[in-house]
Parts: structure tokens; C-alpha cells; sequence
């Protein structure tokens, strides 16, 4: 694509790495069959393609965000189907975080999106906050109609009281570290992060035991938390380089003790860890620990598939439907990995189709655009169920909160079920269902 910057605005390197992108782009609009929006809304400029042109003309002109420009960046889920289309190899995802940055700083939003935001970005990433949120969420779930009639931000709350856990989520249990078995094979730090130890700290716990089970040390480093991905996707550039920054200083000193990989069990997490590298790549503070730190980052399947199988311990061979997470196979490229181990440890694991079209959370996407992602939800949850699952395993608590709302397939970690199938405990959304406690 031709692109006319002038020199001073080539002068910024975002704005130069930005244009290096969009030159890339042919215009073949192969990304157009493959993104979600496109697919729902049929409008060119809910397409990559009509985006990367509406990103150009904002960028190229120095122009201040407009309305529409906001419009059908919003509705963008950043869910990268559109980077494993491209046979140009265009980097949506930099491009469009890069015009999510410029929107926040040149857009000024109604005072109800505004408001709406800053309390998503001061509650999600702290778990404190987000645990009394959630209590006040199920408080507020019998009057939703009266919160849904509110003009403006009416479907947005209703979203996100509809997404709330039905019963308040337990405190972690303050749970010895399992025993690790010899050979000791490695250490490794494992991302807590924000929500997910409130949403599901089973998680955590059945990855700790998995690990200690082939010999692996885990460790959490003091000072550690949200990755900044919460943030970041909604242009909230500076409060996500305080996040990443606050990760890096924590995970270099366990890397300088000696740490084999950093883990992540969300795998949208995990997307962003692995771009600390390009994110802070000029902060001359910061670049080489950040880039350090993407080094090490992988998702928990990447590493285990790479330990071997563990002897098994029950009876699999449940069928298990794996959905796997835009930030997964889009975002981080993993493919079969998380499948082999499942089929590995007994399970018939299914692809459902569409596996490729998100399933519509999108990080705090199905709060701010609950429509889209509602019909998104259904025509995933639907997909699954052509499969006729005992099960379904997934690799991102927000898939995993986003799809279990649509369907009575009970969904799981796929780190949980490969624990059970190594002798750990029946995760708790399995019980009655055919797996032996
Ligand atoms: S597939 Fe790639 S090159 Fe083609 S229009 Fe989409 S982004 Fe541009
Ligand atoms: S990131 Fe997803 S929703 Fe956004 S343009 Fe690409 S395919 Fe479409």
C-alpha cells in the first residue's frame, strides 16, 4: 500500500514502524473471510482491510481520531484471525494498537464511555478490586433489568453482570506447594496475574501440581501481577508499560537465580508477555529486560508437551472438544500442542468447526461491545456442541468464562484435565458428568 508521511511524522518510530506495516498490506482482502466482524456485519470497514485504511488516513494525516474512525476500530475484537490470514505477513496487531493509543489520546468519548473504561482499568487488573466488583455484580444480578433500561451504558452493564460467576468466587486456599518430584528438571515462574486467580485459582493449582509431577519448581515472584493486556487493548498505553515494567523488574530477579521459562496459563496474557520486547523496545531502561522476559515467556502447553507424557492414573477417554483461544492460535502461533497432550494423557479431543471465529471476550470486548460478542458467544458455543463434548478445554479464562455462559458442556482449563488424568483432584464443573472423582 502506497503510503505519504511526511519526514517529521516518519521522525516518531511508532509512527515509522506503523507505516513499515501498512506498506505491506496488498489490498487482497483475503483477511475479509476470516475476521469475526466482517463475518457478522458484512461492512468493509468492520474488516482489517477497511480498518488498515481508516488507520492510514488517521495516522498519515496527523488527524485527531474521529467518530467513525472510533467506531470500527471499537468493534475490532484484536482477536489476529486476520495475521494468520495475511499472506503478507501484516502486522495488525502492532498497527492496531498503535490507533488504539492515538484514539485514546486524541478522542475525547461521552462521559459514560469514558467513565465506563476508567472503571474497567482501575478494577480488572487488581485483584482486590475486581473480587469486590464481583460481589457487587452477583448483588445486582437480580435487578439487571433495571440496570439494562439505563440509557447509553444499559447492555454494557447488563454484560457485565451477566458475566459474573453465579456464586461468589471462594477465597485461594493457602495450599502447601506440591512435591516436586526427582529428577528435578526445572524452574519456572507462573503468572498469577489479576483475574484469573479470582475467577479460578484452580487453575494455577492444577498447573503447580502438573509441574511438580515432572519435576518442575515453580515459583511466584514477589510484586508480580496484571500483565497489562486489560489495559493495552483499550489504549491505555502508559498504565500498560507500568504493568509490564512491574512484571519485568519482578521476573529478573528470579531469571538472574536461575529460571528455565516463564509460564502463562492464559494465553491472552501470554500474548502480551511475549511483546514486552516490542512494547518497551525504546525505553533504553527497559528494552533488554523486557525483550529477556518475552524470551522466557510461553504458554504452559508449549512447555510441558516438551517433557514427555506423565504415566497415566485414570480412566480417560472422555470426548473433549477443545476451543482454541484467538490469543492462542492466532496471537502466540500454538497450534496442536495443548492437543497432543490431551490425546497424549487418553482423551478424544475434537476440533469444532469454525474453530478459527472468536468466540467473542476479547478481554473486556464483551462488556464494551456485548452485542457483537453475544452473537459471537452462541455461534461458538453452538459449534462446540455439533462435537457432542463430555467436555470442553480451553487455555484462557476468558474463553472459558465468555463461552461456559452459552452452553451446559461444562468447560475447564486444559491443564486441569491433564492434572486429573495424572491422579490430581476432579475439577469441580466435572463432577456427576463421567469423570471418576
Ligand atoms: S490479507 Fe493482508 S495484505 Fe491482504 S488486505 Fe488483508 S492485511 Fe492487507
Ligand atoms: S483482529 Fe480480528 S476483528 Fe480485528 S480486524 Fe483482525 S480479524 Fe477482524
Amino acid at each position: 500500500m502506497q503510503t505519504c508521511f511526511s519526514p517529521a511524522a516518519l521522525a516518531d518510530p511508532h509512527m515509522a514502524a506503523s507505516e513499515k506495516i501498512l506498506r505491506t498490506c496488498v489490498h487482497c482482502g483475503f483477511c475479509t473471510a476470516t475476521c469475526p466482524t466482517y463475518l457478522l456485519l458484512g461492512d468493509e470497514l468492520d474488516s482489517p482491510r477497511g480498518r488498515i485504511y481508516l488507520i492510514k488516513d488517521m495516522l498519515e494525516g496527523g488527524k485527531p481520531a474521529t467518530t467513525e474512525v472510533v467506531r470500527h476500530v471499537d468493534r475490532c475484537l484484536s482477536c489476529l484471525s486476520c495475521m494468520t490470514t495475511c499472506p503478507s505477513g501484516v502486522h495488525y496487531m502492532h498497527l492496531v494498537d498503535h490507533a488504539r493509543a492515538h484514539i485514546e489520546s486524541t478522542y475525547s468519548r461521552g462521559f459514560a464511555d469514558r467513565l465506563l473504561r476508567s472503571v474497567l482499568a482501575n478494577v480488572l487488573p487488581h485483584p482486590g478490586r475486581f473480587r469486590l466488583a464481583l460481589a457487587a455484580a452477583l448483588l445486582a444480578k437480580p435487578f439487571r433489568f433495571l440496570f439494562a433500561a439505563l440509557p447509553v451504558v444499559g447492555a454494557r452493564l447488563d454484560a457485565m453482570i451477566d458475566l459474573a460467576p453465579s456464586r461468589f468466587p471462594s477465597l485461594p486456599l493457602a495450599e502447601a506447594p506440591p512435591v516436586v518430584a526427582a529428577p528435578r528438571k526445572g524452574r519456572v515462574a507462573i503468572l498469577e496475574g489479576c483475574a484469573q486467580p479470582v475467577l479460578k485459582p484452580s487453575i494455577n493449582a492444577a498447573a503447580r501440581r502438573l509441574l511438580a509431577r515432572h519435576g518442575v519448581e515453580t515459583v511466584t515472584p514477589r510484586g508480580e501481577g496484571c500483565c497489562g493486556a486489560l489495559v493495552h487493548h483499550m489504549g491505555r498505553e502508559e498504565e500498560a508499560l507500568d504493568f509490564a515494567r512491574r512484571n519485568i523488574e519482578a521476573w529478573c530477579e528470579e531469571i538472574d537465580r536461575g529460571l528455565d521459562a516463564i509460564l502463562v496459563t492464559a494465553s491472552g496474557c501470554g500474548t502480551t508477555i511475549k511483546d514486552y520486547g516490542h512494547m518497551l523496545r525504546d525505553d533504553p531502561a527497559w528494552a533488554g529486560k523486557a525483550a529477556r522476559v518475552s524470551e522466557r515467556a510461553k504458554d504452559i502447553t508449549e512447555y510441558v508437551v516438551d517433557l514427555g507424557p506423565l504415566p497415566a492414573t485414570r480412566g480417560t477417554g472422555q470426548v473433549i472438544a477443545y476451543h482454541s483461544a484467538c490469543s492462542m492460535q492466532h496471537g502466540q502461533k500454538i497450534g496442536d500442542q495443548p492437543k497432543r497432550l490431551l490425546r497424549a494423557a487418553g482423551f478424544v479431543v475434537k476440533d469444532p468447526p469454525e474453530g478459527h471465529v472468536c468466540c467473542g471476550s476479547a478481554g473486556v470486548y464483551n462488556i464494551l461491545q456485548p452485542e457483537i460478542a453475544r452473537q459471537l458467544r452462541e455461534r461458538k458455543a453452538a459449534n462446540i456442541e455439533k462435537t457432542r463434548p463430555l467436555a470442553i478445554a480451553a487455555g484462557n479464562i476468558g474463553c472459558i468464562t465468555q463461552i461456559g455462559k452459552a452452553t451446559e458442556i461444562p468447560i475447564v482449563h486444559t491443564v486441569e484435565l491433564l492434572d486429573w488424568a495424572a491422579g490430581g483432584p476432579l475439577p469441580e464443573e466435572l463432577e456427576g458428568t463421567g469423570f471418576a472423582s
